[in-house]
């Protein structure tokens, strides 16, 4: 009779532990854990001006790296954050992450740009630009050399997205677009949005040469572009011949895996420096 009853306690054990850890271990616990722990780090992906080959700035994207060393892709984990309300925690985290490797940069290198993405969630809680702009102010970084990201999802609250936008813009900030053309904005609330730059989604620039359906509104995102006075800056651009396409279209600006994967700072650094040497965007010239 001993033996059934030591099997039903651990059995009864073995369901606690796994109960406990299953409470415990909740996404959102791990999140938060994760985020107070600060196992996030930025990478910096090069943004090339395509007509004459250089480096303008990078694009900073946030990892997730778990203590068992998996990375969690940001796919995952901002809308894991905006769901449970630490979006707040997480952009505060990033944007300190940025702000100072953005500082020990320009103390390497007099000119370095970098875009960052505002999440939809951040752009409706306008504290975003706020507390950037203290970061900033605090690391005597200039506003010019932050760019800034924003997701179609993020204009919602059209009213504030504008006015977060606006001061954006009247500080020094260049703004632009994200995703464009995967929300579902109309366009004449993006006519009418205080924007110098529009990102082309990468599923687009996937169908150049490839899928005829979507690629038939490829030169069309282009043409709002420049109907509407944007920069251009075409992302996940892979091949030689998706960079012909979008040179000959008058697209200004591309990003992806055919001139660089995401790199650490130094590495960014060092890869600006290569590309550049002595050489200065006339672009970049001209916001000077
Ligand atoms: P996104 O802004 O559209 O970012 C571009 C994504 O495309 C990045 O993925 C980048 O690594 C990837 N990519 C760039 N070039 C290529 C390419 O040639 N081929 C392929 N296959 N992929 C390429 P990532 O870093 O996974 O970021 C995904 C999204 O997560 C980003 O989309 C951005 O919206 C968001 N994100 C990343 N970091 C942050 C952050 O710090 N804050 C917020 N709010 N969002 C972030
Ligand atoms: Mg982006
Ligand atoms: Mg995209
Ligand atoms: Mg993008």
């Amino acid at each position: 009779a001993l033996i059934p009853l030591a099997l039903l306690v651990s059995a009864a054990l073995v369901g606690l532990i796994v109960w406990l850890t299953r409470r415990l271990l909740t996404p959102r616990r791990a999140l938060a854990a994760a985020i107070r722990r600060r196992e996030f780090h930025v990478l910096y992906q090069p943004i090339m001006e395509i007509a004459t080959g250089l480096c303008v700035g990078a694009e900073a994207l946030l990892r997730w790296r778990r203590d068992d060393g998996t990375d969690v892709p940001p796919d995952v984990f901002i809308p894991l954050a905006e769901e449970y309300h630490l979006i707040e925690p997480l952009t505060d985290m990033m944007i300190g992450c940025v702000v100072a490797d953005l500082a020990d940069m320009l103390r390497r290198d007099h000119d370095v740009h970098v875009a960052i993405n505002i999440s939809a969630a951040d752009m409706q809680s306008g504290r975003f630009l706020p507390v950037l702009t203290e970061a900033l102010a605090a690391a005597g970084v200039a506003p010019r050399q932050v760019w800034l990201e924003a997701t179609e999802r993020g204009f919602i609250d059209a009213a504030l997205a504008r006015q977060t936008l606006e001061r954006a813009r009247a500080q020094g900030h260049l703004v632009a677009i994200d995703d464009f053309g995967t929300g579902y904005s109309s366009l004449s609330q993006l006519a009418t949005l205080p924007l110098d730059g529009l990102k082309i989604d990468k599923s687009f620039v996937d169908a150049i040469g490839r899928d005829a359906a979507t690629s038939v509104v490829v030169p069309h995102v282009i043409e709002i572009g420049h109907g509407l006075n944007l920069l251009i800056i075409a992302e996940g651009v892979e091949t030689l011949a998706q960079e012909a396409y979008l040179r000959a279209a008058g697209v200004g600006f591309a990003q992806g895996w055919l001139y660089a994967k995401a790199l650490t700072a130094s590495e960014f650094l060092a890869f600006q420096e290569t590309t550049n040497g002595q050489r200065v965007s006339p672009f970049l010239a001209s916001l000077a």
